[in-house]
């Protein structure tokens, strides 16, 4: 069972792309998920504000907590998460947090190193033609993925 988190993909349209892409391929490989309600854009910002350079740790807890959340209502065995998957994240933290994360709600946290699979994963998705994510996701990485500070502000 698959699971889409919004709050932190910004923009809206490119939540969208991302959720469009996932739905698509679930389809092909009869995956089931489900996909987050609301997009609360608002609640993200204001919970990393004036705390942006560790927003990642807020970010983690809050996605994988409501993944467990879901897990415990639908009576999973475990719960995970594709960030494990990345080498841009910061893979420790995304274990120590499922982790707590796991113990507090009272269902385990599935840790494996799926960076293992990171090339398969990349040439897959571009033999499917996906359309692949250029930035993490909240609009704080969408500017260290593009701002250049030498850049003029004419034009
Ligand atoms: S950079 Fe990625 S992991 Fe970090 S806060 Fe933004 S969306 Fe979340």
């Amino acid at each position: 069972m698959g699971f889409f988190y919004r709050h932190n993909i910004h923009p809206y349209t490119e939540c969208l792309k991302r959720q469009h892409t996932l739905q698509a391929y679930a389809d092909q490989i009869g995956l089931k998920v489900i996909i987050q309600e609301g997009y609360d854009l608002e609640g993200f910002i204001q919970n990393v504000v004036h705390r942006e350079s560790d927003r990642c740790r807020h970010c983690y807890h809050d996605r994988l907590r409501t993944t467990a959340l879901l897990a415990k209502r639908g009576k999973f065995d475990y719960f995970t998460s594709t960030l494990l998957y990345s080498r841009f994240q910061k893979h420790d933290l995304i274990r120590s947090v499922g982790e707590s994360v796991g113990k507090s709600v009272g269902v385990p946290f599935y840790y494996q190193d799926f960076r293992e699979g990171w090339k398969v994963g990349v040439d897959a998705s571009k033999t499917l033609g996906m359309y692949r994510q250029p930035y993490c996701g909240c609009i704080y990485s969408e500017k260290e993925r593009f701002f250049r500070s030498d850049e003029g502000t004419t034009g």
